[in-house]
């Protein structure tokens, strides 16, 4: 690829783990890509930092090199009742998951798709989307248009450039809402730990507890209201601390936390993900598990598909018809890890703290998408 002003084979919106990945897999395959971010990496993203072990297999499927040291595996899991009375540690074979820092994750993934060869253009918001015939540009207000043919919008939550897309059915939408608050410098644990707290609502409300090295990051996901999250969050700190799990009063970090929108498996209810000369990806495209809202590894699971069908695209004499293959390659290979737990957990829950097989396969659904 030569000057900015050159049109790239594709322009990637949103530098996240999605868009980081798309960005890798189309440079590796000798594309070129133009890879955009409205923030300058590392960015700081709310999150708790665990991933599903696939997220391994996916990074070596892919070739991408994440330093190790920044990835450490988790076994040690335990469920809780919502008034922690109760405890149940499923099972598991190998490690089910893995923890990150996500600033570092994040910007790991950036530099990766960088040295395979797109260009980055950090720090620069589009501000409006122009999509003609045979390309697709972005503009911005203190930057030169960036122009490529197709275009892979990963831009997370947000649904500003929705409009602009014109994708038939509208942006995600959920109903979940997720609450978080991180403490740093606590003494350094010795090996990492992830708590869930089930039922913390009748709607399905659960809390994560992550501890690791010298951090807690502790959350709540509610599906229903938005005014849930907060006293939700408030609660669960208050429990925990009653419990002698966390060393310190979190309440009042937990009335000033933000409530963000979670497009917890939205993805299965929107009409497509393909608009003109586009794909959408990732949190955009609502690519989140229901069962745990879990998104990092589920976005660059999408973003990895779209890639190869916009390799594909590429080279076809009708762009948009191997486009429109998207909509059912993602649902063939995910929709059945991003959906809700078939069975009402409000029956279940006694089941998981008395029953060590319901235990392990709660542990199965909850860190690998499988149904209970
Ligand atoms: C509180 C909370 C905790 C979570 N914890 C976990 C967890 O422990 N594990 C897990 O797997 N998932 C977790 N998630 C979900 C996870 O964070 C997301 O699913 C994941 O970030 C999605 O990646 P993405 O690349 O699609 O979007 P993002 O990571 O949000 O990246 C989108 C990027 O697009 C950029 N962008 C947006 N608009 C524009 C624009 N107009 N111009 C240029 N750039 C733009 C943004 O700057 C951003 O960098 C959590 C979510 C929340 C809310």
């Amino acid at each position: 690829m030569g000057g900015e002003s050159d049109i790239f084979d594709v322009l990637i919106v949103g530098a996240g783990p999605a868009g980081a990945t798309a960005a890798y897999r189309l440079a590796s395959q000798e594309r070129s890509v133009a890879l955009v971010d409205a923030a300058k990496f590392p960015r700081q993203v709310p999150c708790a930092g665990w991933l599903s072990s696939r997220t391994n297999t996916l990074l070596s499927d892919l070739g991408v090199k994440v330093p190790a040291k920044m990835i450490q595996p988790f076994k040690d899991v335990t469920f809780h009742s919502a008034d922690l009375s109760k405890t149940a540690n499923p099972s598991f074979k190998d490690a089910p998951g893995l923890l990150v820092d996500r600033n570092e994750f994040d910007h790991a993934l950036v530099k990766e798709a960088k040295k395979a060869g797109a260009t980055l253009f950090e720090g620069h918001s589009v501000s409006e989307l122009q999509i003609e015939e045979t390309q697709v540009t972005a503009n911005f207000a203190d930057h030169q248009p960036v122009t490529g043919s197709l275009m892979i919008l990963a831009t997370g939550r947000s649904t500003r450039l929705f409009d602009r897309v014109g994708l038939a059915g509208g942006p995600p939408s959920s109903g979940y809402f997720a609450a978080e608050i991180r403490i740093d410098g606590l003494p350094k644990k010795k090996s990492p730990t992830v708590d869930v707290i089930l039922g913390l609502d009748r709607a399905g409300a659960f809390g994560v507890v992550v501890g690791i090295d010298d951090r807690l990051v502790i959350n709540v996901q509610c599906p229903g209201d938005k005014g849930d999250a907060i006293p939700s969050l408030i609660s669960l700190c208050r429990h925990l601390k009653e419990a002698d799990m966390v060393p310190g009063d979190y309440t009042h970090d937990a009335a000033r936390a933000a409530v963000l929108v979670t497009p917890a498996a939205a993805a299965l209810s929107m009409d497509t993900h393909v608009a003109k000369r586009t794909l959408v990806v990732g949190d955009a495209g609502g690519f989140v598990s229901a069962a745990s809202g879990e998104g990092i590894y589920p976005s660059m699971w999408s973003a990895s598909i779209a890639a190869d069908v916009v390799q594909e695209a590429l080279d076809a004499p009708s762009p948009q018809d191997v486009l429109m293959s998207f909509n059912t390659r993602w649902r063939t290979e995910m929709a059945e890890y991003l959906q809700p737990p078939n069975t009402d957990l409000q029956y279940l829950l006694p089941l998981i703290f008395s029953n060590q097989p319901m235990a392990d396969r709660m542990g199965a659904a909850f860190f690998s998408g499988e149904n209970i």
